[in-house]
């Protein structure tokens, strides 16, 4: 009989105003007790609902039921049968519109702690686990671009099939956005390497330093003996708004912003890396990336950090969670906003913002309601520090420098069903193809792709 408990076991927490000034992780986990109690939440429904939610199709009440029981490594031996980077997942994915959002318990209370008990049996695992051994080389190789989430996913698929993969990596450090861009206290880095680290023991190798289009072209890797490429590059070229004030001193993107402080480690005192020392910053957008840049602004020091949205919360993009950790942090919202200039003092450095008012309309394209704004009602926000956090797009090194690569008007990669683009053996997925999007999405495109390359070579 299930435990028909309304609410989720709670997570603990970091108290707010303390990690609001620190940089470790903002949720500390389930202990074993809290997680079989979470998991005797579990209905283990028939058709089950919550793995269509799931794009790498996690059997998640076979796994629920084994934490249930106490059994953790079986539960961690079902993950990882469809999901390389459970520790990861667990803890970034946005499981309230995914696997949670279909969850049967979530029509009437709240759903089951998904998210909360794939986090915990990877943790519980995270040290106990024997190293993987490389399985029997098929005298085949694959190349891979960008050790993003969707190069990472493809890799370790592919080397699992006995593929030789060589990853080639731009950054010094592999693990894409989860390494330069989520901050630490909502994913340890450490744990992301550890992640990675099982991808290098399956005997994927990884070759950083390496920005493909300028170290080399995609046909020179094709001619090194490659029979097939995967690019997982990833939409890392940040946009700005056009209004007056955007190159002041004291102005920079939300990517460059994080990539300073996660990557280049600018948040800790023996690291060297420069970052601006903000007393109140005005962080624009709604996303993930704008709470992810808020939170990080304040453990930064700032005595005020503002976010400048022009919807209004319903229709923030952001996970409900970071939206409710940035609030309890201290972090202002100033929603129905839309900035229109940043104003500068003599030395050419950031003084305010100007906004205006906002109010919603009728719906557009997108479906939400459109933001229109509010005649006469402009007003100056005291801010000596603006982060863009409006969007990415894919940068366009790789598809300028590669022959017969399409892409569409957004800049991201065409492909097929089967994630084949326009180009013979050139297989993309993730952000590259479909811009910035969410890191089990990333995944699951490696996946399909690594599951066509294999068909692909094996059919030559
Ligand atoms: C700040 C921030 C917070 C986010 N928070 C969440 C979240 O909470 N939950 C969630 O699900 N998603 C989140 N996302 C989105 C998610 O991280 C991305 O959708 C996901 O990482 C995409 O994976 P990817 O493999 O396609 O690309 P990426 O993770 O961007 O990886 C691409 C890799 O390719 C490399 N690369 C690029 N160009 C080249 C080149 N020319 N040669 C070689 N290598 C190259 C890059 O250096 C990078 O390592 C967030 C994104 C950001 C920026
Ligand atoms: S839908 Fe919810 S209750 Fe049903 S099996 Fe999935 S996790 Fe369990």
């Amino acid at each position: 009989m299930a435990n028909m408990a309304p609410d989720k076991v709670k997570m603990p927490e970091q108290d707010p105003k303390e990690r609001a000034r620190n940089f470790k992780e903002v949720t500390l986990g389930y202990t074993k007790e809290m997680a079989m109690e979470e998991a005797s939440r579990c209905l283990n429904c028939k058709n089950k609902p919550c793995v269509s939610g799931c794009p790498v199709g996690v059997r998640i009440p076979e796994f629920i039921a084994e934490v249930a029981k106490g059994d953790f490594e079986k539960a961690y031996e079902i993950i990882t049968s469809t999901n390389s980077l459970p520790a990861v997942c667990g803890r970034v994915c946005p499981q309230e519109n995914q696997c949670e959002g279909k969850c049967v318990r979530g029509i009437k209370t709240e759903p089951v702690g998904i998210g909360r008990l794939e986090r915990f049996v990877a943790d519980y695992m995270m040290d106990k686990q024997t190293k993987a051994s490389k399985p029997e080389h098929n005298g085949h190789k694959v190349a891979v671009v960008g050790a993003g989430p969707s190069g990472l996913t493809c890799a370790g698929d592919l080397a699992k099939l006995g593929y030789s993969v060589t990853i080639f990596e731009a950054f010094h450090t592999a693990g894409g956005v989860l390494m330069y861009g989520i901050p630490e206290f909502r994913l340890p880095k450490a744990i992301v390497q550890q992640e990675i680290q099982k991808l290098r023991d399956l005997g994927v190798e990884i070759m950083e330093d390496m920005v493909i289009g300028k170290v080399l072209s995609i046909d020179e890797i094709m001619d090194m003996g490659y029979e097939a490429v995967f690019i997982g590059s990833g939409a890392g070229l940040p946009r700005f708004m056009g209004i007056e004030g955007e190159s002041l001193i004291g102005v920079c993107s939300a990517n460059e912003y994080l990539t300073r402080i996660n990557l280049m480690k600018g948040y800790l005192e023996d690291y060297d890396t420069p970052v601006i020392k903000s007393k109140a910053v005005a962080v624009c957008g709604g996303g993930n990336v704008a709470m992810d840049a808020a939170r990080s602004a304040l453990r930064m020091g700032a005595e005020h950090v503002y976010i400048v949205y022009r919807r209004s919360e319903a229709e923030m993009p952001a996970r409900k969670e970071e939206v409710h950790h940035a609030k309890e942090e201290g972090v202002e919202f100033l929603n129905l906003n839309n900035p229109v200039k940043i104003k500068s003092d003599e030395n050419g450095r950031v003084c305010s913002m100007e906004c205006i008012r906002m109010e919603l309309g009728e719906p557009d394209e997108s479906g939400r309601r459109k933001p229109v704004p509010v005649e006469g009602s402009n007003f100056d926000l005291d801010v000596d520090t603006v982060i863009m956090a409006i969007g990415t797009s894919p940068n366009p090194l790789i598809r300028t420098t590669t022959s017969g690569l399409e892409a569409n008007n957004r800049g991201c990669l065409v492909v097929n069903e089967d994630m084949l683009t326009t180009k013979e053996g050139v297989y993309a997925g993730g952000d590259a193809v479909t811009g910035a999007a969410t890191v089990i999405l990333a995944m699951g495109a490696g996946k399909t792709a690594a599951k066509s390359i294999d068909e692909y070579i094996k059919s030559k």
